[in-house]
């Protein structure tokens, strides 16, 4: 196993992203590996490392001041064995390759878990909507698109929102798609409820994250998250939607953050604020700071980009529900976090905390940790719903799709802690994450033969 993952590190200089989360799931699939043969005489490691596809193209658009300016555009075709590539789209500076080959990697095992016929897929580009004008997000969407659309498709690969792609974003990408393309087919998901998007797709991630949480805690400790005091980062999608299901289910929420610092808010976050804060990003598009001129309750803390830990988990709380970016909890915060009584972390981000951070907490037997490619699978869940409604032209009721998320959380829930216990680590949900859905993945790869 150390030698194919030095191979892959040799193969693929300075992606340290997809590096950390290659080496993470590796280490915890090696008994399957070791049970199977086949896998090992097939070369089933290397070839689910090595994307079927990367697309890189350059984006240039127009800004405001009738400047031309350039970013580089990505999709990376990672595995369809099971189904169309499927995965986000990232606009943020800090996009590279090792950034989306993680994600793909990771979107692959997601995908598999939720039992719907979905490959894994990921892509977006270095460019920041941050600041930038509705028009100027518009030109570079379409120009995007210009290239994106030779390589997507309903069957083929169908991208959906990440970090700094929302519904705004869907939509310009989508209108160039159709104008292109002269068709109005699913080839996106996360589009406008009037346009062929489902209902519940824009909650589906966070509400996920909290309907996985809540298993956890009845399926352990028989317990609910009514009274639970819970820490969350981020402000976006995924957050507020996070916070929404945790005010729905009787939780105090205390924190939300944006990449500028963190607001603490001891009397908690309660509908009205939520919406505020709904409004404060999604149609002002202005900074969490903002929260705590309004709400004098709430405390706001700049981001420290010296301290070599994140204040916002250092607070004392039962759960904490990581939503903002990758590697946010580090070693130190996770020590910050069982120190102040964690009892359940649920990865609502993609790979939101370090190895370091994950081993803590795993090897820690009263805590409860959720991986994100089990945790955030709601989203892509109700995704794939929004592509079976949209090949039968037909749509469902918020009722009908919450329910069939309920349904695919809770068996992928099972899923987990029946491989965790069938590979001998009992309640490890990281393990069982891992097996089944790479089981999942290269059963298919090699039904399918070399190809
Ligand atoms: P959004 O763009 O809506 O929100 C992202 C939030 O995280 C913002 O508050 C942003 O702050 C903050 N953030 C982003 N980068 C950083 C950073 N480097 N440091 C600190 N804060 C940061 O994205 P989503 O809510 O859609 O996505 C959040 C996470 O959830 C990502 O990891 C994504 O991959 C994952 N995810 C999303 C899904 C979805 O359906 N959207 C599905 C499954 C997982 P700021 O505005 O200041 O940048």
């Amino acid at each position: 196993m150390n030698e194919i993952i030095s191979r892959i590190k040799a193969k693929t200089p300075g992606e340290k992203e997809f590096h950390q989360v290659v080496g993470k799931v590796m280490e915890t699939i090696l008994p399957v590996v070791e049970n199977n043969p086949a896998y090992r005489d097939a070369s089933i490691l290397e070839r689910l490392a090595a994307p079927d596809r990367i697309l890189i193209f350059r984006v240039s658009w127009m800004d405001d001041q009738g400047k031309v300016q350039t970013n580089n555009g990505f999709r990376i075709e990672m595995n369809n064995a099971l189904g169309p590539y499927k995965g986000g789209l990232r606009f943020h500076p800090s996009v590279t390759l090792g950034i989306l080959k993680f994600l793909s990697f990771e979107q692959t095992f997601k995908n598999a878990l939720t039992t719907l016929p979905l490959g894994g897929g990921s892509g977006g580009s270095d460019f920041d909507p941050m600041g930038k004008s509705d028009m100027e997000v518009m030109r570079f969407c379409q120009s995007f698109m210009t290239e994106l659309f030779r390589h997507i498709g309903a069957n083929t690969d169908v991208p959906e929102g990440d970090i700094g792609v929302g519904a705004r974003e869907i939509g310009y990408l989508f209108g160039m798609y159709r104008k292109l393309k002269n068709e109005f087919t699913g080839v996106m998901t996360g589009k406008g409820i009037g346009w062929g998007g489902s209902l519940m797709r824009p909650e589906a991630t966070g509400y996920g994250c909290v309907y996985f949480a809540a298993e956890m805690m009845a399926n352990r400790w028989n317990q609910t998250l009514t009274g639970k005091n819970c820490l969350v980062s981020g402000a976006g999608n995924v957050a507020r939607h996070t916070i929404e299901k945790l005010i729905d289910m009787g939780a105090t929420v205390l924190t939300a953050s944006d990449s500028s610092g963190y607001i603490y808010d001891e009397e908690g976050i309660d509908p009205g604020k939520l919406a505020y804060l709904k409004r404060l990003k999604t149609v002002r598009r202005g900074r969490i700071s903002e929260y705590a001129d309004k709400y004098p309750a709430a405390v706001y803390t700049p981001t420290d980009a010296t301290l070599d830990h994140h204040p916002l988990w250092s607070h004392r709380a039962d759960c904490a529900f990581p939503c903002a970016t990758e590697n946010e909890i580090n070693e130190k915060d996770a020590y910050n976090l069982v120190n102040n009584g964690i009892r359940v972390i649920c990865e609502c981000a993609n790979m939101p905390c370090t190895p370091e951070a994950v081993d803590l907490f795993t090897d820690r037997k009263n805590i409860l940790y959720a991986p994100a490619k089990a945790a955030s699978a709601g989203g892509v869940a109700v995704s794939g719903l929004e592509m079976a409604q949209n090949n039968m032209r037909l749509t469902w009721t918020r009722e009908e799709v919450d329910k069939q998320m309920k349904v695919i959380i809770k068996q992928l829930h099972q899923t987990c802690l029946d491989a965790a216990e069938q590979y001998s680590c009992p309640g490890n949900y990281m393990v069982g994450a891992n097996i089944a859905g790479f089981s999942k993945v290269v059963d298919a790869m090699l039904d399918q033969g070399l190809v």
